[in-house]
């Protein structure tokens, strides 16, 4: 059926997830959004729910303010276009399965012209800066929508943004053949990262948390785990490597504590990319840094080539989320934001599954 949009508003309503305030979720009725000229509506077939949303949440993100809908991680199916999509996109159709990179740049600045788009000055989330996903549908410039590879369901194609963070670390990263890493965190991006890691050749990998369960994912996926309430990270990780420490750390979690355990347990010269934002300000132990020689990497967000990484590394198997990737309904979006801060348990990531059927969308139609 060929679907063709140019009015700017579309009309019609649709159930979305809205943050109110700090601990606060309502399921609203919500006018259906509009398409820009050069924006693609999606139906969302699958959106996860973000650490960072977990902190908007709670009122804890400058970045986020309420109302708002979030949602950032999703994949769907295209079913409206705006007028002039089909020229700059050819290949973006009604129908299309499709996942995004949420991260909106304006691709005229010294760094999107430099390949770092995610840095970009004038740069928007969707989600944040605009209405995100956990919705029935979203509004999305078409230019930083992805096709999904013909055999990828959109389960896993929700899945690409978080992957694409790994990737961006492993990309970040410098010798990852032959190294031994410790990953702190086993949330999403410390599993993904895991795994990325291995896939790129890394040749011992220690993950640490202090949750058992997610501890035991990042075992099965071929990690050293250690439990910080049992053992001293540190320590056990200079034991298992002749006292040198590992050749790259990453910090998955964003305290201090885990911030300094980098430093502690990398080797002289060796590499810390810090990823976790949990705390804005840290201390953390600099003189040891100084001493080790240290080389410090922050990490943000991704490219789009790190999406198409991420796609890539998901179609061939390379990165998986087993049974500790969950679905819940739309509906349900409120408790798992309170599950998730008060005892995730076995879940790691949650994929929140609007309702409606994409034959229910008569707007637009002729
Ligand atoms: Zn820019």
């Amino acid at each position: 059926m060929e679907v063709t949009v140019t009015a700017r508003y579309l009309g019609g309503s649709m159930e979305a997830l809205v943050w109110v305030g700090p601990r606060k979720m309502a399921l609203q009725e919500e006018p259906l959004p509009s398409i820009e000229a050069d924006e693609a509506l999606i139906r969302v077939a699958y959106c996860g729910i973000c650490g960072s949303e977990l902190s908007g949440y709670l009122g804890h993100n400058a970045l986020r303010k309420p109302p708002l809908v979030m949602g950032h991680e999703f994949s769907g199916e295209v079913v409206a276009l705006g007028a002039a999509v089909r020229a700059e996109h050819p290949e973006l159709e009604v129908g299309a399965r499709v996942t995004a990179n949420p991260m909106i740049f304006d691709g005229t600045c010294r760094y999107c012209k430099d390949g770092l788009p995610h840095l970009c000055a004038d740069r928007a989330l969707i989600g944040a800066h605009r209405p995100g996903a956990f919705a029935d549908y979203v509004a999305v410039p078409a230019s930083q929508l992805f096709g999904l590879p013909s055999d990828m369901d959109l389960r896993t194609g929700a899945l690409s943004e978080p992957v694409a963070c790994s990737v961006r670390i492993a990309r970040l990263a410098s010798g990852v053949g032959g190294a031994a890493v410790l990953i702190v965190g086993s949330g999403a991006i410390g599993l993904f990262t895991l795994q990325v890691l291995r896939d790129k050749g890394a040749r011992q990998v220690f993950v640490s948390d202090t949750n058992p369960a997610r501890l035991s994912v990042a075992a099965a996926l071929g990690a050293k785990t250690l439990n910080p309430q049992e053992v001293d990270v540190v320590e056990v990780v200079l034991r298992a490597t002749g006292s040198e420490g590992v050749d790259i750390s990453v910090d998955a979690v964003g305290k201090a504590v885990t911030r300094a355990q980098c430093v502690g347990a990398t080797r002289r010269s060796g590499q810390v990319l810090l990823s976790g934002l949990h705390e804005e300000v840290s201390v953390m132990p600099v003189a040891d840094l100084i001493r080790k020689e240290l080389k410090i990497q922050g990490t943000f967000c991704y490219t789009p080539d790190d999406i198409r990484e991420a796609l890539q590394l998901l179609a061939r198997g390379a990165v998986v989320g087993g049974s500790w990737v969950v679905e819940a309904a739309l509906a349900e979006g409120g408790d798992w934001f309170a599950r998730l801060i008060d005892g995730p348990g076995e879940a790691v990531k949650v994929l929140l599954r609007p309702s409606v059927a994409l034959d229910t969308l008569e707007v637009g139609r002729r």
